[in-house]
């Protein structure tokens, strides 16, 4: 007995002393792990995580590396499409030589030919929107998110300690008790004129999407734009109109108009997520920065140029369509492109449309982290958001997560902040039904798909052993291209 006792002694004396003898390691999972947390877990978790600087930097040195290997099997994917592209063209050629005319069974051949390149083609091009879009996103949201673990802490120790001292309202825009009296920025009124003007002009160049003509959800849509309007800033009327569009966004033009998306709402889980993304609208139209921008050029002007900007930077020129065709398609959206061209100016005025979005929905009894939340969940989704061009317009940079973070804490405690409503969830599924019932039913626009039944075409069988494989080092047609 005796001696199990001292053996259990010795056992807990060893044990002591090699916790003693090692460094302290840190109990949190590995950094690797804690990066998949959502923004809220690492806020609570950042709090006692005790990871060292030389973890983090050691971790920062493996996302980068990582981030390059990504970023080389996507361009080693795109150019195996590039090749398979090739060798299908080369088929083509042969099929050319045959004959002057096509039979029944080459013209199929030829059909289902012009359908896989087609194919391949939007596949390669998907393929270079990951590597120059998509890629970067993701690990700038890994990024952002070690910098909140990191950081947090201390920036959390100082925002308590400057309200304890007196100093909440010293922040820009502290002044949260006087939302509506305050000045945010004087003058919107002389922009009604302005956003009433370029409308006009960009429905004379078609670039709006069909207006959502339906009752449900422009009433709700509405109910919603007028609670957060009526504790804004805002000191003109807001005239919102719902855009039917996939694109998953929002966007403002100065004098009071707010457009949202059916896109942005079908992909919104909680009526709060759907109350960020229009409350960070509504600061743009506060703030005037639209208004700022267009002094320097026309709405027309400003969309033209932000659509090449954009059609340069999401395509890399891989498809030669034109502005108009992109803006016109969806291919890029038009928040998109107003977005892009407030952010190519000044970050500046995201960074104001952020905190002010986030002091809108508190004021407005929303729980603002609806707009991080969504923010996290599309940077963080499948496929490198690649047709989620929020995030091409709001990147996850770290100092804007941070700052979000910091006006949340500042702002005055509130109970009951709403976070879903029975009528968002109802609405949601309303609209969703609607849009699938649309999708059934024949495109009514023109289309950029030159071969709109491929799928079909793909499935008919060919006599086997028609198309002749071309034998690649002797392909005079190639060498003489
Ligand atoms: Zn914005």
């Amino acid at each position: 007995m005796k001696t199990s006792i001292r053996k259990i002694l010795i056992i807990m004396l060893a044990w002591s002393l090699i916790g003693y003898s090692f460094p302290m390691q840190s109990v949190s999972p590995p950094l690797s792990e804690m990066v998949k947390k959502s923004y809220l877990e690492i806020l609570d978790l950042s709090q006692g995580a005790g990871y060292s600087a030389g973890e983090f930097d050691s971790y920062r040195k493996q996302l980068a590396r990582e981030e390059e290997a990504e970023k080389a099997r996507l361009e080693k994917e795109r150019k195996d499409f590039e090749g398979e592209i090739k060798a299908l063209r080369q088929e083509l050629e042969v099929l050319n030589k045959r004959a002057s005319r096509d039979s029944e069974e080459t013209a199929l051949e030829r059909r289902q030919l012009h359908c896989r390149i087609v194919k391949l083609e939007s596949r390669m091009k998907e393929s270079e929107i990951a590597r120059k879009q998509g890629v970067p996103i993701a690990f700038d949201n890994k990024r952002a998110k070690l910098a909140l673990l990191q950081q947090w802490p201390a920036e959390a120790r100082g925002i308590g300690q400057a309200i304890s001292a007196g100093q909440a309202r010293a922040r820009r825009f502290g002044n949260v008790e006087d939302i509506g009296v305050r000045a945010i920025s004087e003058g919107q009124e002389k922009d009604i004129k302005l956003g009433q003007d370029a409308i006009n002009e960009m429905k004379a160049y078609g670039l709006f999407p069909p207006e959502w003509e339906e009752k449900v959800v422009n009433d709700y849509v509405r109910y919603l734009a007028e609670t957060l309007a009526v504790n804004s800033d805002l000191k003109i009327p807001l005239k919102v109109t719902v855009l039917e569009s996939d694109e998953v966004n929002a966007f403002a033009l100065p004098g009071g108009y707010l457009f949202v998306n059916t896109g942005l709402i079908a992909r919104t889980e909680t009526e709060s997520e759907l109350v960020g993304v229009m409350a960070h609208e509504i600061s743009h139209i506060t703030a005037r920065h639209s208004a700022k921008l267009m002094k320097r050029a026309t709405i027309a002007g400003i969309i033209v140029e932000a659509a090449q900007v954009a059609a340069m930077i999401l395509t890399g020129g891989v498809v030669g369509i034109g502005t108009y065709y992109a803006l016109q398609y969806g291919f890029l959206g038009l928040g998109l492109v107003l977005d892009l061209a407030l952010l190519g100016v000044s970050r500046e005025f995201e960074d104001e449309a952020d905190q002010l979005g986030v002091q809108y929905a508190w004021k407005a009894g929303y729980d603002p982290r609806g707009f991080i939340t969504l923010f996290d969940k599309l940077a963080t989704e499948k496929g490198y958001v690649t047709t989620t061009s929020f995030f091409r317009t709001h990147p996850p940079y770290a100092e804007r997560i941070l700052s979000t973070f910091r006006e949340l804490t500042y702002l005055p405690e509130k109970d009951n902040l709403r976070v879903d409503s029975l009528r968002f969830q109802q609405v949601r599924q309303h609209l969703v039904k609607l849009r699938e019932e649309a999708r059934k039913q024949p495109l009514q626009r023109p289309t950029l798909k030159r071969f709109p039944d491929c799928e079909e075409e793909l499935k008919k069988p060919v006599a086997a052993g028609t198309v002749q494989k071309p034998v690649l080092p002797n392909c005079v047609l190639c060498a003489a291209k």
